[in-house]
């Protein structure tokens, strides 16, 4: 009888938060880039830092969202502040093509009406991700490329910077490396670019991580809207004008909220064109797949075209789902009722 008591107890106990469970009222995650990042490969000091970065940018989603804020604004800003940190291939501290440059892209989606924008092989604007938004709202087009990119990014009053301004140490000896195992010749040193030596003031780089550092965010926001946006450098010693998935709309970033997804991903781009892997979880989702089962199947299909990587995804209920064939991925979430949580390798528990 009283063992009965307490059965019956116990299943009220656990039935009660489960029935009575709201959705989050919005949510918010980013990554940072997938790749061959193990334990081994970071020392505590640069561990620390990836995660102190990732909480910046996932508190800057959390300010927005929290006052009631767009998906968008969200998005965009913790987009920003990754592309002003050089610990990641975006904006300041993007890696270099094979000609010594430094070539931005950037996609931005919104899941309420699926209009997008996207820059390619930008070089003198700050915040790609802001001009992918310009292209969005304030342009007939979705994709400008080039200096025409940039020039569209400064008619509507974006800031303009000079290329060297990209430039960090770390990846110009990512570079060097790069071009040595491929027989290819060095390019001189960007104009502007401190002198070899004297741009201590930027990280050291992590000895043995090899990783797509490009950065993305899917959030959903109060009124229910759905938005992904992802910013890139794209690949180290990238040539002919070379454009990855970033850009490319239901490749590397997609949404809508009639699906009920959005997703940014980070991998070997050319794979993740030729698997359109964020429309593919998008409509894996709309007939019925979870956020969590719809990435890993895409990621693994692109696995198995050769392509490692990434992705996040972000459901209509506020659940973010992350998946990688990688052994990690720089990534993070916080929503209304959960508090920001950042990870690193794939076998952290959470997020
Ligand atoms: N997907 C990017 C590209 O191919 C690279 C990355 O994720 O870092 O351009």
């Amino acid at each position: 009888m009283i063992l009965r008591a307490l059965i019956a107890a116990a299943a009220v106990a656990l039935a009660v938060p489960a029935a009575a469970q709201e959705p989050p009222r919005w949510s918010f995650a980013i990554h940072g880039g997938a790749g061959v990042i193990e334990r081994a490969s970071l020392s505590p000091e640069q561990d620390l830092a990836y995660r102190a970065s990732l909480t910046r940018a996932l508190e800057a989603g959390k300010a927005v969202l929290e006052r009631g804020g767009s998906a968008l604004d969200a998005v965009q800003a913790a987009i920003q502040l990754m592309e002003d940190d050089p610990l990641f291939n975006a904006g300041r501290g993007a890696v270099f093509t094979a000609a010594g440059r430094n070539e931005l892209d950037a996609a931005v989606m919104n899941g309420r009406d699926r209009t997008a924008g996207a820059v390619a092989g930008l070089t003198t604007t700050r915040h790609p991700i802001a001009a992918a938004r310009a292209v969005m709202e304030q342009s007939p087009h979705v994709m400008l490329i080039g200096e025409g990119g940039d020039t569209f990014a400064a008619s509507v009053g974006l800031e303009q910077v000079d290329p060297s301004y990209f430039f960090s140490e770390r990846r110009w000896q990512g570079l060097e490396r790069a071009l040595e195992a491929q027989g290819l010749p060095l390019p001189a040193r960007p104009a502007g670019a401190p002198a070899p030596g004297m741009a201590s003031a930027l990280p050291a780089p992590p000895l043995n991580e090899r990783k797509f550092g490009t950065v993305g965010a899917v959030a959903l926001d109060q009124s229910g809207t759905l938005v992904a946006g992802t910013s890139t450098g794209g690949m180290t010693a990238k040539r002919w004008g070379r454009v990855g998935d970033v850009p490319v709309i239901g490749a590397g970033t997609y949404a809508s909220n009639a699906e009920g997804c959005a997703v940014s991903a980070t991998g070997d781009g050319e794979f993740y064109i030729r698997a359109s892997v964020a429309r593919d979880i998008c409509a894996r989702m709309a007939t019925g797949a979870d956020a969590q089962t719809a990435a890993q199947a895409e990621v693994d299909d692109a696995l198995a075209l050769g392509g490692t990587g990434g992705v996040i995804v972000m459901d209509t209920q506020g659940r973010p789902a992350f998946a990688m064939t990688t052994s990690g991925m720089y990534r993070g979430s916080v929503a209304s009722d959960a508090p920001a949580t950042v990870a690193i390798y794939a076998d952290e528990a959470r997020p």
